[in-house]
């Protein structure tokens, strides 16, 4: 295992990687930007066919959200980017990433810099097309190894993380199902190479409240104030929070004219539980909350949206991969350590199927979300060794 280390500490071409990931992030994909997405799309499934399998785009789910006048439409999202790879093997792994970014195509950062001869500024560069470049680079160089064979693996890149991969959990989910282990290729939590452990979840939810109008002076005791009741769950709702979750109440849409009973508003909120029996126990909560205002109020309620990343311990299993990545990380004189995240990944999703999954093996960098964000040029050569590694020795067996 010490010769592999060596092979693979010398085996990248940081350049090669650079010059892809600046032009990944000349396209924009912001998630909404479904023409940038497809032609990302495209460029990533070229990319991605220098590897022994099958790639695919493919169709995202439909997704429902609620509009301010509380009516349900379907939102658009690009198509998902799926390669199998030696897909009888026995013991498969799932390597995932996003293609997708914060920045919309009316944002002002659109441009790369060079801050210094190893940091490089641009949109998604950490966050994460560098991360996409690592992936691949890793994969061609595993796959030049007599050990590969050992092993199938999935990659999936989908198109829609930044707003909760809503149209992929579902694919995501299957992808999942039956694997050894996966890796996400979120960047570092810390610019030093600091791995993301266990991660909180994140639920975001509407509420359509409708009551009765009524004139304000004539007749308001024959009205329903939707707002007041919107209102007071709004304050309730933040009530509800505690050390091990949070309750953020975010907006009220709706009302009416100053000399009008309101008769309709939409609340949205965004939960951040940090452990399994808090998520659980706030759906209670919040069931018996929609039934007192509800009552209170004399308004009607219809809550949408849900946990959609559940939160994230690390099992045992996890841990041994978490244990296993650092070892790769100490023989290629990388030493890597861990810590909690606030933050939320399709790291979630992959956990609450039951896979030890380490989420954060992309770049390191930081400031991301920002238009600071920056990748650490070198540390794509040393996390494509990083990962080549960890795959040779989970083809191996390492892992049980
Ligand atoms: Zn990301």
């Amino acid at each position: 295992m010490k010769q592999l280390a060596e092979h693979f500490a010398g085996a990248f071409d940081a350049s090669e990687m650079l010059t892809q990931a600046r032009a990944w992030s000349a396209i924009n994909t912001g998630t909404a930007n479904l023409e940038g997405l497809a032609q990302q799309a495209l460029v990533l499934a070229d990319a991605f066919a220098s590897l022994p399998g099958e790639v695919a785009l493919m169709e995202p789910a439909p997704v429902t959200v609620v509009d301010a006048a509380g009516d349900e439409m379907q939102k658009s999202h690009g198509r998902h980017l799926v390669a199998r790879v030696r897909p009888d093997a026995d013991r498969r792994v799932l390597l995932t990433g996003h293609m997708d970014t914060v920045f919309p195509p009316d944002h002002p950062f659109q441009q790369q810099r060079d801050v210094d001869n190893d940091t490089v500024n641009g949109p998604g560069l950490a966050d994460m097309k560098g991360g996409i470049a690592v992936i691949l680079h890793a994969l061609q160089a595993f796959e030049r190894t007599d050990g590969a064979q050992a092993i199938g693996y999935d990659v999936m890149i989908n198109s829609d993380e930044e707003t909760g991969s809503l149209s992929s959990s579902a694919l995501i989910a299957e992808l999942a199902r039956g694997k050894h282990a996966a890796l996400t290729y979120e960047p570092s939590a810390l610019p030093d190479g600091t791995l993301a452990y266990d991660r909180g979840g994140s639920g975001n939810f509407s509420i359509v409240v409708t009551g009765k109008s009524a004139h304000a002076g004539r007749n308001p005791h024959e009205g329903r104030n939707a707002i007041v009741a919107a209102a007071d769950l709004a304050v309730r709702l933040k009530a509800l929070g505690h050390g091990e979750l949070s309750v953020n109440p975010a907006r009220i849409e709706g009302g009416s004219a100053n000399n009008v009973v309101p008769d309709h508003a939409v609340l949205r909120f965004n939960i951040r539980p940090k452990t399994t029996e808090s998520a659980e126990l706030f759906g209670q909560e919040l069931n018996a909350l929609l039934d007192d205002v509800k009552t209170r109020h004399e308004v009607t309620l219809a809550l949408h949206g849900g946990i959609t990343r559940p939160p994230k311990p690390v099992s045992s299993q996890a841990h041994k991969l978490f244990n296993l990545v650092r070892e790769c990380g100490a023989e290629l004189g990388q030493p890597i350590g861990w810590q909690s995240s606030g933050g939320v990944c399709d790291g979630n999703n992959i956990a609450a199927c039951g896979v030890p999954v380490v989420d954060t093996m992309g770049v390191r960098g930081g400031a991301i979300h920002s238009p600071d964000e920056f990748m650490i040029v070198s540390s794509l050569a040393e996390r494509a060794a990083l990962s080549a590694l960890v795959l040779s020795r989970l083809a191996s067996g390492d892992l049980r």
